[in-house]
């Protein structure tokens, strides 16, 4: 193990990610912290085989957001922070993929900077990258693409953003990776139409991602409604659009 490590101050709390779901895609830090934290406070995201990692001494509760379902409300995961630091304790809030991406993270960092908790983020393994990587598709690739772009498929309200520039979305970045897209996909796939994008254009539906459930739809912009209608796809699962999705044929490499 690596020397020096920091150490997990009583009144503190870290935010971790736990990366998409494999538990070796944890980092040393995030499996230090899973084993000296008081408290573990998870999101809906989090893998058992990782939770499983947790001090056995250690409370575990989750709390997290989920699409559709009844989850707790934002202020009642960092008031829970917030009290359990005050009291004194070791508190790890655990969170899927990476804590600052798409994940509500940088909220619960701004609430804890306000209520002078000291806190700590490690960054984790984002869906979007290694997600992609388990199913054999490289974020990018030297004959693919040069851009890159992140994209939540829903607000807060559930809807496609709104004021969302989609010609320069469309324009500006040759592989799109939509994060909770799957509900509306109609839409998008229609606003990329409008914008620009060609109907035989590839696209990968992964779902649970470096999971032993993992599943790979590929299809193309055009086909796409029909093929998710054919095999539905489970959450969470990310949409992914560009020339990148052609190269799985050769480095579809893991086999859940
Ligand atoms: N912080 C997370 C993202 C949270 S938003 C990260 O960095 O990965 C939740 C969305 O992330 C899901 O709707 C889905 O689009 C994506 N996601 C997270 N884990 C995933 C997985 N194992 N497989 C596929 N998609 C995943």
């Amino acid at each position: 193990m690596i020397a020096d490590l920091p150490p997990f101050q009583p009144g503190s709390v870290w935010l971790v990610g736990a990366g998409p779901g494999d538990p070796g895609l944890l980092t040393v830090l995030a499996l230090h912290a899973l084993g000296q934290a008081e408290y573990v406070v998870h999101d809906a995201l989090v893998d058992d085989r990782i939770l499983a990692l947790a001090n056995p001494h250690a409370v575990v509760e989750a709390m997290g957001k989920r699409g559709g379902a009844v989850s707790p409300r934002q202020d009642a995961i960092t008031h829970r922070l917030i009290a359990l630091a005050t009291a004194g304790k070791k508190v790890l809030r655990l969170k899927g993929g990476d804590p600052f991406v798409f994940g509500r993270g940088a909220e619960e960092a701004l609430a804890l900077a306000e209520a002078g908790i000291v806190f700590r983020v490690v960054p984790g393994i984002s869906a979007g990258i290694g997600g992609l990587a388990y199913a054999g598709i490289p974020a990018t690739a030297k004959h693919c693409n040069s851009t890159l772009a992140f994209v939540t498929g829903h607000d807060q309200g559930g809807d496609i953003p709104s004021g969302f520039d989609w010609d320069g979305l469309a324009r500006g970045a040759e592989v799109i990776v939509f994060y909770m897209g799957l509900r509306k996909v109609d839409v998008l796939v229609e606003r990329l139409r409008n914008a620009g994008r060609k109907a035989d254009e590839l696209v990968a539906v992964v779902s649970r991602a470096a999971t032993p459930k993992q599943q790979v739809l590929e299809t193309t912009l055009s086909g796409l409604v029909a093929a998710l209608a054919a095999q539905p796809m489970e959450a969470p699962a990310l949409l992914v659009i560009g020339g990148v999705v052609g190269l799985r044929a050769k480095l579809n490499w893991w086999q859940p």
